[in-house]
């Protein structure tokens, strides 16, 4: 039996595997990556490397054992059919019997397009009548705090999502639920809503800016289509910028704010604050 992570040479996949080194043997857990090199401080550290593509279906062939638990994290290739792409790993799956898939899914409440390739993965795996864990990620806190250079250039946040707040957490918050279904019990067939302790707006991410870098950062609500047209100058392609945009009305709605509190419950111990996010972006 082993612990296998696809995408683990990932920023979130990487997280999953140091976190499951805590808890089990480096010979029980299996890294899936595309790129062996790219992986080789987890074989230094006795981790187990497959090397397979979301894209070829054969390289999965025989890569899970009867009893494995896995961890499917959702791809990032959105022009390659990410929905096939998934489904490729459950049908290999599938064909293992593995005993648990875990996926990486977007928020219930989550209704923007970005959502639409989570919701068709999760019923292709509901469909393979597979023990599953669906683990419903929220927002991480590094997609506004890894890339914080324009914001500072500019002294300002801009996003299209009004007065709206999200509950974001840290990846490595993620990251821990995802090891604690991986390494527990009772996990099977279970829905979990991810997200950090506390919600935020873009008003208060500003505010905490400000206060740490000591300079006035603003922020500054702009309708869908100029957040559109800043993506696009930016270099971000459209298809890609819709999909954000669309994140942001989404954020608008309410929808990122989850108060299940299933993440700190699995993670056991509060998430990650906003602050301390911010706090390591800004040291770069
Ligand atoms: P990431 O660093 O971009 O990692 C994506 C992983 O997927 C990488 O390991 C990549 O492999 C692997 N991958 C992509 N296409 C593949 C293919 N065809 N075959 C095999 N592996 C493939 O993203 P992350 O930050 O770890 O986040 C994990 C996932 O969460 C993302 O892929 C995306 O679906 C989703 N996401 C969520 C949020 C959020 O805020 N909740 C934000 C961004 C993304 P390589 O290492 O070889 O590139």
């Amino acid at each position: 039996m082993s612990i296998v992570v696809t995408g683990a040479t990932g920023h979130l996949g990487r997280l999953v595997v140091h976190q499951l080194l805590e808890k089990v043997p480096a010979e029980q857990v299996t890294a899936v990556v595309r790129n062996e090199a790219k992986a080789a401080d987890l074989a230094a550290r006795g981790v187990k490397l497959a090397v397979a593509d979301y894209n070829r279906p054969e390289t999965f062939d025989g890569l899970f054992a009867a009893g494995d638990k896995v961890l499917l994290i959702s791809g990032n290739e959105f022009d390659k059919g990410r929905v096939g792409q998934h489904t490729v790993v459950i049908d290999a799956a599938k064909a293992a019997g593995v005993a648990l898939l875990a996926y990486t899914s977007a928020p219930g409440s989550l209704t923007a397009a970005l959502a639409d390739d989570h919701r068709a993965t999760e019923q292709a795996l509901l469909a393979s009548g597979l023990p599953y864990t669906l683990l419903r990620n929220g927002w991480y806190h590094e997609v506004y705090t890894e890339n914080l250079a324009p914001v500072l250039a500019q002294g300002a946040v801009v996003a299209a999502a009004g007065a709206g707040r999200l509950s974001s957490a840290s990846r490595a918050d993620y990251a821990a639920a995802a090891a604690a279904v991986l390494t527990g019990e009772g996990h099977e067939n279970q829905t979990y809503e991810l997200g950090g302790d506390e919600a935020w707006s873009f008003a208060e991410y500003a505010a905490e800016l400000s206060r740490q870098t000591g300079r006035e950062i603003a922020y500054d609500s702009v309708p869908g289509e100029t957040k559109l047209g800043i993506l696009k100058d930016a270099g971000v392609p459209e298809p890609l910028a819709s999909i954000l945009v669309g994140v942001d009305a989404s954020i608008a709605e309410g929808e990122l704010v989850i108060s299940t509190g299933d993440l700190s419950r699995l993670a056991g111990r509060p998430t990650t604050p906003l602050a301390e996010a911010v706090a390591a972006g800004l040291k770069g």
